[in-house]
């Protein structure tokens, strides 16, 4: 597997400019708190041994009316190459205006140039207007156990942050995920899981949710005993 992680794929038409607090400042925080409590669990962050030292995870949310056409459902993203920041402000945001996967290009503003992987947040929330959130964490143990917990899973060969891995998302949406379980797990993209929800927090709930039962197998695997991961 080849670690590119916070490599930018797509085409960026970025506009660099400020981000007005009182547009987008609430919803900016309910992603900061949730970034938070990820940064806090290890779902985000970065660290030298892993994926070449690249920061990894990233949150965002919807803007706008849920009546937004395909392609044009406008979210607010964490920066490139954040992940490690300490203290998240506006200033570490993009706006993503517009996504194209046919032609692997995505249209943002802000302060920060847009996750790499836009164009999969892209790919969710056209999913369904009622996705207003969708969180993508990095975690060892929800991956190693993604099988168990018989988490939808896309194809190993898809790499991340490409319009195959947006595609690749829809189809197991529409195949094999179930409103119970908003949740896949990223194959090919080393220990990738996305989750995705009406709101933030009940799409926060989710991703721990899983995280415990993932921690759950491993101690049963240890015979009723867990060390710290
Ligand atoms: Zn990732």
């Amino acid at each position: 597997m080849i670690p590119q992680e916070g490599v930018i794929k797509f085409r960026a038409e970025h506009t660099r400019r400020e981000l007005a607090a009182r547009r987008v400042g609430e919803t900016a925080c309910r992603l900061i708190a949730w970034r938070e409590i990820m940064a806090l669990t290890g779902l985000v962050g970065r660290d030298p041994r892993r994926y070449e030292g690249a920061a990894y995870g990233n949150v965002s949310a919807r803007l706008g009316p849920p009546s937004a056409g395909l392609g044009r459902r406008s979210f607010l993203i964490t920066g490139t190459q954040t992940s490690d920041k300490r203290c998240l402000g506006l200033d570490d945001f993009a706006v993503v205006e517009r996504f194209d996967f046919a032609r692997n290009r995505v249209r943002s503003y802000g302060p920060a140039e847009p996750s790499s992987e836009s164009m999969t947040h892209g790919a969710i929330y056209d999913l369904g207007p009622h996705i207003r959130c969708v969180l993508h964490a990095h975690s060892p143990i929800l991956w190693r156990r993604a099988r168990h917990l018989r988490l939808p899973t896309t194809a190993e060969q898809v790499p991340y942050g490409t319009p195959e891995m947006a595609y690749e998302v829809q189809r197991l949406y529409r195949e094999t995920v179930l409103p119970e379980r908003p949740i896949l797990a990223m194959g090919g993209h080393e220990d990738g899981i996305v989750v995705f929800g009406r709101t933030t927090e009940e799409t926060g709930q989710v991703l721990l949710k899983w995280l415990a039962r993932a921690y759950e197998l491993e101690c049963a695997a240890g015979d009723v005993n867990l060390c710290s991961l």
